[in-house]
């Protein structure tokens, strides 16, 4: 492909909103195109690198045994009303009408519709297991679409979903799955590590996500720093401290003023962070997005308070809770800001994490101004509605598993599988028949592959100071050959005889023949980040090209039969 032909535009600057150097560098390489916050097109270096990308996802699914469909985008309200997903799915779910009043939506995912098919077609043990999957555009309305194609509202996923006859069944599936996906982010040249996960809005039991590790990356994780536990920080477990056994003291009310937060309070009576109880506060809502109840949660005073095991544990989705106005709460409730306890309070839900009834006489909020009490003991001087465990792995806490300091690291989600169960086969009535005729819910798995998420989070672990470095599997292309001067025939002649004998070894080859100075054209190869770079210039007339890896080492000059082998090899062996 000759660069004087194509449309290309590469920028010096990246925009303002362009804070990672994905983001950043896609824009500046002319790879995408922002349309409207979190919606982006594609141009052709971009595109091509999509393509590469879902090339690999489609080998890797088909290697596995599943078969490719490609369902609409548009689904109608009614299946996602079966599975009770209409409403709970919340604000992100991007709801459209038809002409005629009809409710719709844009897929997010497309549990519901695979669903739907397999339900009808699928009568007999005998067609089972079964595996389907697209590329596909998704939408969800992000509420901070940010990072460019990391968190946009419209982007290509990969979609699995397994179809088994029993648990046994969904494990082999699962287990050809996580395999399948090892595969995939290896040949797309990632570092990345699969974690435990939450199973969110998805549902199901038990997950894995896959992310590549990166900085910028907005999904925190938990690893142990001597055994195998790594674990997305949302859904880690902790272990609780251990039962203290001393005699409960006399509850005392004691005055500590102006001390609203933790330090403050344990700072004025002497006590450690350890022996004080955290409230925080929180209202839920409806489906409708009405109000609907107060939520108190208490964690001891060193922890944080998990968001995402809060909500499991209230079985509400993620955005139907928010921090309470603690002035309104407490009009109901008893509570006053900064000084909010379990003993007294009423009318709300009130959940405890699940090492809290291990502990004696800790020092809580007395739900009046300037006062704490001493000496609070679960059972005696409150109970909860819930216990269960509700705090943050943090880093230095002891791994769940072993017991040896836990670490933190950030990551990108470039995928996630999940065990779904029978979750929607039940919701929608999917059913096979087994060898006596006998009906059972079919079931699940379903397996996400965010493939222009996939993309930026290659830049972002293949850049430099001056542009990306793709790995050869998805760069646009293998090689770019940089002519000097176009107009000279020495160097246009040996330039299409690399152009060909390259081609015709297997590479894909870009010639810039830019009638731009030198400079700009290095700049430009090294920001798009071709994998190969060949220069022909004053050695042409000797047979010779200068040969360059992208993010390795220095040029060499070398005759174009050598240089053809050294480049070959490479694009042949990495690709
Ligand atoms: P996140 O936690 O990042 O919002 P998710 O867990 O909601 O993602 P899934 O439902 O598991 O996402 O979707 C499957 C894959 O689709 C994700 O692993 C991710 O790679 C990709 N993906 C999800 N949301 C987005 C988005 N807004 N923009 C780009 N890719 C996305
Ligand atoms: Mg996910």
């Amino acid at each position: 492909m000759r660069m004087s032909k194509m449309h290309i535009k590469t920028l010096r600057e990246a925009p303002n909103d362009a804070k990672i150097p994905s983001h950043i560098l896609l824009v500046r390489a002319g790879m995408i195109r922002q349309l409207v916050s979190g919606v982006y097109g594609f141009m052709p270096f971009g595109w091509r690198s999509v393509r590469k990308i879902e090339e690999i996802v489609r080998q890797e699914m088909d290697a596995a045994g599943a078969q490719e469909i490609h369902m609409s985008a548009i689904q109608p309200k009614e299946l996602w009303e079966e599975s009770n997903r209409w409403g709970a799915y919340g604000p992100e779910l991007w709801r459209v009408k038809d002409r005629n009043g009809r409710e719709f939506c844009l897929g997010p995912t497309h549990e519901e519709i695979f669903t739907d098919i397999v339900r009808n077609d699928v009568t007999s043990h005998k067609q089972l297991p079964l595996m389907l999957y697209q590329i596909q555009t998704k939408y969800r309305d992000e509420a901070r679409p940010r990072f460019g194609l990391m968190r946009s509202r419209e982007f290509i996923m990969k979609d699995c979903y397994s179809f088994d006859k029993d648990e046994a069944g969904l494990d082999e599936s699962y287990k050809i799955m996580y395999d399948a996906y090892s595969k995939v982010f290896t040949r797309c040249g990632l570092s990345f590590r699969p974690v435990e996960a939450d199973t969110g809005a998805i549902g199901g039991s038990n997950s894995h996500e896959f992310t590549a590790l990166s900085e910028v990356g907005e999904s925190e994780i938990a690893y142990c720093t001597s055994c195998d536990m790594a674990a997305t920080t949302e859904r880690a477990e902790c272990v609780d401290a251990e039962p203290d056994e001393s005699p409960m003291l006399e509850l005392e009310k004691v005055n500590t003023p102006g001390t609203k937060t933790i330090e403050e309070v344990s700072e004025f009576l002497g006590v450690k962070a350890e022996q004080t109880l955290k409230a925080l506060l929180f209202v839920t809502y409806d489906d409708e997005g009405k109000e609907n109840g107060y939520v108190a949660a208490f964690v001891r005073g060193d922890r944080e308070l998990n968001m995402t095991k809060l909500v499991n544990a209230l079985d509400i989705p993620e955005h139907a809770i928010e921090f309470a106005d603690e002035e309104k709460m407490g009009k109901l409730t008893g509570c006053v800001g900064g000084f909010t306890g379990p003993v007294g309070l009423h009318d709300c839900k009130i959940v405890v994490d699940s090492e809290i009834p291990n502990l004696k006489n800790l020092v809580a909020g007395a739900n009046e101004k300037d006062y704490h009490y001493k000496n609070v003991n679960y059972g005696r001087d409150y109970e909860a509605d819930i216990v269960t465990d509700l705090k943050t792995l943090l880093e230095g806490d002891k791994c769940p598993c072993c017991g040896a300091p836990v670490a933190h690291a950030r990551g990108i989600e470039v995928g996630q599988v999940f065990k779904l169960g029978t979750k929607y086969s039940k919701a929608m009535g999917a059913l096979y028949k087994d060898e006596n005729q006998q009906d059972h819910e079919i079931v699940m798995g379903c397996y996400g592959i965010g493939v222009t998420r996939t993309l930026a989070a290659v830049v972002e672990q293949h850049h430099d100071e001056n542009g990306i470095i793709w790995p050869m599997s998805v760069a646009p292309y293998h090689v770019i050959i940089t002519v000097m001067k176009p107009e000279d025939e020495v160097q246009a002649a040996l330039t299409d005889d690399l152009e060909r004998m390259l081609q015709a070894g297997g590479a894909e080859v870009l010639v810039d023949d830019r009638k731009e100075r030198p400079g700009v054209k290095f700049k430009d190869a090294d920001l798009i980040g071709i994998p190969v770079q060949v220069t022909v210039g004053r050695g042409a007339v000797d047979g010779k090209v200068e040969v360059k890896f992208r993010g390795e080492g220095e040029k060499e000059e070398l005759d174009l039969d050598t240089a053809f082998i050294k480049v070959i090899s490479k694009v042949n062996r990495e690709k």
